[in-house]
């Protein structure tokens, strides 16, 4: 079985990391074929008219699956972001990014092992913005039912299936009686059907200083979108930073896998960019074929990949943001070289 998964390389540091993540995967055995596709500006730089091509959109929609690099939205272009666009049009309601502490990367936590659940298709990210007057704008939040119904039994479902005890909803339903009221009564009224795990409610300012305090203390946090983007690099900071944290994104059909950073533009082209946060979106995109297609070449190429870069930071092998002196590229090599327990 070979799975056809659709690579969109991105702006930025996204050529160079998703060059080397595929070669890694490659390298593993993994049964994959490749479909490039662009997005971002680099979709502009190719030709097309839109950040977000239908080519690319129907690659997806084809394959059910791809491996995303971040891209770039031009400011003030008249283009609604590729990634919100994206998440959107395909309806990947749910990202999931998991934070956990790595061996051999130093940092002021031990034994972080968080899971990060935001929902991806509403909130502040709905666009609908307006001037009301000169020197007067709005930007409206918008929660639906169904899409809080659906995010927090993706939260419930995620957190059995993954053997995770508690989830805990982030909210500020105190000020914002109406959106993060419905966003928290979801969660509610869904934990009816999930009597098996933990629900707890933080209101989000009081719940980031416990998380700073003691990540220890929490397990699966269930943000709408603005605060599962915020709390994501917050969380990625406990770990390491952007450069180790990994995400996917998921829908009824489609599943799109990318890192939480961004294109980083400061360090673009340079050859220092950390892969690994793609090389691990891109294990828990092997992860979901083992699950969903039941492909278990998938899920030994998972391990061997995981067990692969977990060696090589216990060796010291790393890039320069984790404090290592690894190039991209040299990286990705390390962690070939000891695929399999290193051959
Ligand atoms: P966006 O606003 O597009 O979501 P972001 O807030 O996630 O982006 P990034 O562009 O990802 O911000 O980067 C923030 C900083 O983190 C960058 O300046 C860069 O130095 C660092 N960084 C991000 N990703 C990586 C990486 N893969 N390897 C090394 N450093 C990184």
């Amino acid at each position: 079985m070979t799975h056809t998964c659709v690579l969109i390389p991105g702006d930025g540091i996204g050529p160079e990391v998703a060059d080397a993540t595929k070669r890694v995967l490659e390298a593993s055995g993994a049964p994959l074929e490749w479909v490039s596709r662009p997005a971002g500006v680099a979709a502009l730089d190719q030709g097309h008219d839109a950040v977000l091509p239908q080519t690319t959109v129907d690659a997806i929609l084809e394959h059910g699956l791809a491996l995303k690099g971040p891209c770039t939205t031009p400011v003030g272009g008249g283009f609604s972001s590729v990634n919100v666009a994206l998440r959107k049009t395909l309806q990947l309601y749910g990202a999931v990014r998991p934070v956990r502490s790595l061996d051999g990367v130093e940092t002021r936590y031990q034994d972080v092992d968080l899971v990060v659940i935001r929902e991806n298709t509403e909130g502040l990210y709905a666009g609908i913005e307006n001037e009301i007057t000169e020197g007067v704008v709005s930007s409206l939040k918008v929660a639906t039912q169904n899409a809080c119904d659906r995010i927090s039994r993706f939260a419930f479902e995620f957190a059995r299936q993954s053997g995770r005890k508690k989830v805990t909803v982030l909210h500020k339903a105190n000020i914002m009686k109406l959106s993060d009221g419905m966003f928290l009564k979801a969660a509610q009224a869904m934990h009816e059907s999930y009597q098996d795990i933990v629900l707890e409610e933080r209101i989000i300012d009081a719940g980031c200083m416990q998380i700073v305090q003691g990540p220890e203390n929490f397990d699966i946090l269930l943000c709408e979108n603005l605060y599962g983007d915020v709390m994501s690099d917050l969380c990625a900071g406990l770990v390491g930073g952007l450069g180790v944290t990994p995400g996917a994104n998921y829908g009824a059909d489609n599943a799109v896998f990318e890192a939480v950073h961004g294109s980083a533009p400061d360090i673009a082209g340079k050859g220092v960019a950390n892969p690994l946060a793609l090389l691990m979106s891109g294990v828990m995109m092997l992860n979901h074929l083992h699950r969903t297609r039941n492909d278990e070449t998938c899920g030994r190429c998972a391990e061997s990949i995981r067990d692969a870069y977990n060696l090589a930071l216990r060796e010291g092998a790393m890039t320069g943001d984790l404090g290592g002196s690894l190039g991209t590229e040299a990286f990705a090599d390390a962690v070939i070289a000891r695929l399999g327990g290193g051959r």
